[in-house]
């Protein structure tokens, strides 16, 4: 049986080319961006550059952003949330007690980073003026996970309501399907994960202003973010964004991102999200509670999320259940755990009737209780 593939929005199907220039970069080139010298080496750091440059380019930044790669939008999150304390090592700008609002839609990779390091974290339900006044960073959702509602209008109203913040982006389900541009979003640093996509798993990043990632704390530190390392006495960091990316990089993954940078039409899955919805509207006990961009999200009447999903693989389809990682939203619209269909430009009208067929055998095989 073939697989319907609708979690999308936990990991796109993979863009073949991406795939293959990933395993082009190991079979053919696989050196090290390590300022090298040999022909190689600098040619994957000329590429790694490149892509930095791409990115800029695809959310219309201008110089005074630059690319800080890093596995994903957790992680680059992490970096800003422990980069940007206030420490004795001379790093970061604000203190344990600085005011951190960030939007009740949040996924968890929004909430936690903070609240691990911050006494005072707001997860805001209506973003007015008394929670963004004197608000020293916010942090908000791009499109919700859940939802797929596109927030840029209210990110724009933020920007305009708290100039004094610190405002940052979670682009993961954002960047590389709807269009961004940075110079009218005002934000100062967006997080996004190239596996949401098309790109292989592993590579992401930070798009930030140079001048806050100047004063960021690295997460890491080892190789390749310092200049001189003394026996004695302290060592003098490398450049942004060098400075911010200890370690060896996921070159290849870097390379295969290259090959999405190009906003892709997200036109046929959003019609066939659409015709799905329509269709589970149909259907007796099922209730869909949202459905824009590329998210369908739904419950069936007295039948646990878990239970409708596995009902679904067995039928060869795959979606996501659960708290989606972002409990706080759930709890906050009483919906409690969802199934959610993500779809992408790789799914078919064959896909969308096999799923309603699915969901409506979930009745058949769950009775009332
Ligand atoms: N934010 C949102 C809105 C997401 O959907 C996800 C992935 N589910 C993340 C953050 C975390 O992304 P990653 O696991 O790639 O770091």
């Amino acid at each position: 049986m073939k697989e319907v593939y609708l979690d999308n929005a936990a990991t796109m199907t993979k863009i073949v080319r991406a795939v293959q220039a990933e395993s082009d970069f190991y079979k053919q080139i696989n050196a090290n961006p390590l300022r090298g010298l040999y022909k190689k080496s600098v040619q994957a750091e000329t590429e790694v550059d490149e892509v930095r440059k791409l990115l800029l380019k695809l959310v219309k930044a201008d110089n005074s952003y630059t690319v800080i790669f890093s596995r994903g939008t957790t992680e680059s999150i992490n970096l800003v949330a422990n980069g940007l304390s206030k420490g004795s090592d001379g790093f970061g700008i604000i203190s344990k007690t600085a005011k951190i609002v960030v939007d009740i839609e949040s996924h968890h990779s929004n909430i936690l980073p903070w609240k691990q390091r911050y006494k005072d974290v707001t997860l805001a339900k209506n973003l007015d003026a008394k929670e963004l006044f004197a608000a020293d960073v916010v942090s908000l959702t791009g499109v919700s996970n859940v939802t797929g509602e596109n927030f840029t209008k209210r990110i724009k109203k933020v920007r305009k309501m708290c100039p004094q913040a610190i405002l940052g982006v979670d682009a993961a389900q954002m960047l590389g399907h709807t269009a961004i541009n940075l110079k009218e979003l005002g934000a100062d640093f967006v997080a996004f994960s190239g596996h949401k996509f098309g790109a292989p798993m592993g590579i992401g990043g930070l798009i930030i202003k140079k001048e806050l990632a100047e004063k960021l704390r690295p997460l890491n530190f080892g190789g390749e973010m310092v200049d001189a390392v003394s026996i004695e006495g302290n060592p003098t960091y490398s450049e942004i964004p060098y400075r911010l990316e200890a370690g060896t990089l996921s070159v290849g993954a870097i390379f295969g991102l290259k090959e999405t940078l190009k906003i892709k039409s997200d036109a046929n899955a959003e019609k066939l999200r659409k015709q799905a919805t329509v269709e589970l509207k149909k259907l007796k006990d099922v209730k869909v509670l949202a459905s824009n961009g590329l998210i369908l999200t739904f419950q069936i009447k007295e039948v646990h999320p878990h239970d409708v999903a596995q009902i679904l693989a067995d039928e060869g389809v795959s979606v996501r259940a659960g708290w989606l990682c972002a409990e706080p939203f759930l709890r906050f619209k009483e919906w409690g755990p969802v199934v959610r269909a993500s779809f992408s430009t790789f799914n078919t009208s064959e896909d969308v009737k096999r799923f309603v067929s699915a969901v409506s055998s979930v009745r058949k095989k769950m009775k009332y209780v």
